[in-house]
């Protein structure tokens, strides 16, 4: 199964993105994760990168596929794979196109997470990160008052860039570059949307009822 999740900052693609991969047994590529884990260790990459995550900006397009393209090129990629934040404009989605093309390989569905902006804000707002296993947490919705990873005991922080001035950029380079992803992706007949709201659980059954049908 080769999947691609879309949706806004917020909507859940990480959280659910875990879940999903595991339940199909495929690799989860998250682009924010990878990009983030460069900036931790200091690596060129994450120093070009974190000058435009810091921002809310995207990171140039070169980079990004140059990064996607290794890792899909990794051996535990080649039967299927869950893309999170990656494509987030068109001439993204056209490279990864080609490039799945050229190894005998195609997209089989792209879900769309479907939340209301004034959700997205709240989700976003109270957001917060386990800095050991990269669990993500909700302050209000997990009721997390200790700043401890239930999961592994580490220290749970707030991504710089889900203060709220980075998050209205974030949300408006979303509409503005992200979004036509939806129709590019329902042009190809690939997409499905998917009711985002809700406990997390039910939000996962409604994804995979939404995948069943295109496992092959
Ligand atoms: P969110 O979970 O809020 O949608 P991500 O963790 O996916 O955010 O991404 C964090 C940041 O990493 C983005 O704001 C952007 O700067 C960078 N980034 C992640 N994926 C991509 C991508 N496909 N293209 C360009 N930049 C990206
Ligand atoms: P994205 O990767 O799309 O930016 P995340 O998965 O990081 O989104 O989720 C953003 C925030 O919303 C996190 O704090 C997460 O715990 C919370 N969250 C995710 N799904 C739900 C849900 N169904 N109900 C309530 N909060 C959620």
């Amino acid at each position: 199964m080769r999947l691609v999740l879309v949706g806004p900052p917020g909507a859940g693609k990480g959280t659910q993105a875990q879940y999903i991969a595991s339940n199909l047994s495929i690799p989860k590529i998250s682009t924010g994760d990878i990009f983030r884990a460069n900036v931790s260790g200091g690596t060129d990459l994450g120093k070009l990168a974190k000058t435009y995550m810091d921002r809310g900006d995207l990171v140039p397009d070169k980079v990004t596929i140059a990064m996607v393209r290794d890792r899909l090129s990794e051996d535990d990629a080649q039967d299927g794979f869950l893309l999170d934040g990656f494509p987030r404009n068109v001439a993204q989605a056209e490279i990864l196109r080609d490039m799945l093309k050229d190894w005998g390989q195609a997209l089989d569905l792209v879900l769309e997470l479907v939340v209301d902006d004034d959700e997205v804000v709240r989700r976003l707002a109270g957001r917060r990160t386990c800095s050991q296993c990269g669990r993500i947490w909700h302050v209000e919705f997990d009721d997390k008052q200790d700043d401890r990873c239930d999961a592994c005991g580490g220290t749970l922080f707030q991504r710089d860039d889900d203060k709220e001035d980075t998050v209205r950029h974030r949300l408006e380079v979303y509409q503005e570059q992200t979004s036509p992803l939806i129709a590019y992706y329902a042009d190809e007949g690939i997409l499905v949307g998917v009711d985002a709201t809700g406990p997390v659980e039910e939000v996962t059954q409604r994804a995979m009822e939404a995948i069943r049908p295109f496992m092959g």
